[in-house]
């Protein structure tokens, strides 16, 4: 640390994302992608439409918005594109919480939350999941803070129905809601329906895990028009062109090439369910999955020492040292084959543990 680091940093602990090696053969299972590239189709579409590089970015991402709005039968008004979601949820955080407004967010969950607190310099409180790692929808009732959660969480892979949701929307009145919905479309049931009728909710939506974009870096929020304005107004006091010209032009050309993205989800919760299966039979406790990666615990082998093993193999993915969730790692869901090498030296890893 150097001595001219601002004091409101020196006492950050910065998030730690997953590593991103490149190493020929390696089996990456540490950061939820998608195992499939966006489809030549639309690569070509957006290689074809792209503005010039020498221009800026559409401060709007008008184009875009209209397309996103169009999936979800919403307006374009209705959307704000952002650099990944995590910028869209740092802006939540910028625009919504304070000292008044703290945030509150269950313990075990996206480990960002805690850090966007931080460093915008707001309370947090976090709410503890219960036993079986579910949320209590009553623990946010009147909560008296900004709420924000991940549906499905991560790295659990758990889900909240909808009727929960509602009941947190509609305990939290005169506070904001925020509903991390990256794993969505690989199961539960989007908040975006409620949006006409709550004007204290927001969905946040990324492009990365089921529309194979993680590189590219699009999220988005949605919102009733007044919030998406306060939005904007955090986005354009920090960087307006903030989405740039060739993930704005894929971005369009994955949502025109939709079949492609619903064959590939179809196909990566097909996987799941099968490893899911395969993972429990090698004695392995493994909550029933709504996204695309496991959550996943042997009683014969600690959870580092599993992380380690798999390492040593080539597989990587990923765990978490928080008390909780010590014994367990985080597995995404690859393609069957890497699946089944995964599968096949988890087999070799317990038999030496026996
Ligand atoms: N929310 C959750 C729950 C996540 O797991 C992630 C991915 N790490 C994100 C948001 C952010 O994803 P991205 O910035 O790639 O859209």
């Amino acid at each position: 640390m150097s001595i001219y680091l601002s004091s409101r940093l020196r006492t950050l602990t910065p998030y730690v994302p997953g590593e991103q090696p490149v190493i020929p053969g390696l089996i990456k299972l540490n950061t939820n992608e998608n195992p499939f590239a966006p489809s030549e189709k639309a690569l070509e579409e957006a290689r074809r439409s792209v503005r010039p590089f020498n221009l800026y970015s559409d401060p709007d991402s008008g184009e875009l918005n209209r397309s996103i709005a169009s999936l979800l039968g919403l307006k374009e008004n209705n959307i704000i594109s952002t650099n990944g979601s995590d910028e869209i949820l740092n802006f939540c955080f910028m625009a919504f919480c304070d000292d008044d407004h703290p945030a509150i967010f269950p313990d075990i969950t996206y480990g960002f939350y805690k850090v966007f607190a931080q460093i915008n310099g707001v309370p947090y409180k976090e709410i503890p999941l219960k036993d079986d790692w579910s949320i209590d929808p009553g623990d946010y009732i009147g909560s008296g803070g900004t709420v924000f959660i991940a549906n499905p969480n991560a790295p659990t892979g758990k889900v909240l129905e909808l009727e929960d949701i509602k009941r947190i929307i509609e305990g939290n009145k005169g506070n904001m809601v925020i509903i991390d919905e990256a794993y969505i479309d690989f199961g539960g049931e989007s908040a975006v329906s409620l949006i006409d009728t709550y004007d204290n909710l927001i969905v946040t939506r990324t492009f990365s895990k089921s529309r194979s974009m993680a590189g590219a870096r699009l999220g988005f929020g949605a919102a009733n028009e007044n919030i998406i304005n306060d939005l904007d107004t955090v986005r354009f006091s920090t960087n307006p062109y903030n989405v740039n010209s060739f993930t704005q032009a894929l971005g369009i050309a994955v949502l025109n090439d939709e079949e492609y993205t619903r064959s590939n989800i179809s196909k990566i919760i097909e996987t799941r369910d099968r490893t899911v299966k395969e993972l429990r039979k090698l004695g392995f406790t493994a909550p029933d999955s709504y996204t695309n990666f496991i959550f996943a615990g042997h009683p014969l082998i600690d959870g580092a020492v599993l992380y380690e093993k798999l390492r040593e193999k080539g597989i990587l993915v990923r765990h978490f040292g928080t008390e909780r969730i010590k014994d367990f790692n985080r597995i995404s869901v690859g393609t069957d084959d890497q699946m089944d090498i995964l599968l096949n030296e988890l087999t070799k890893i317990l038999a030496e543990e026996k």
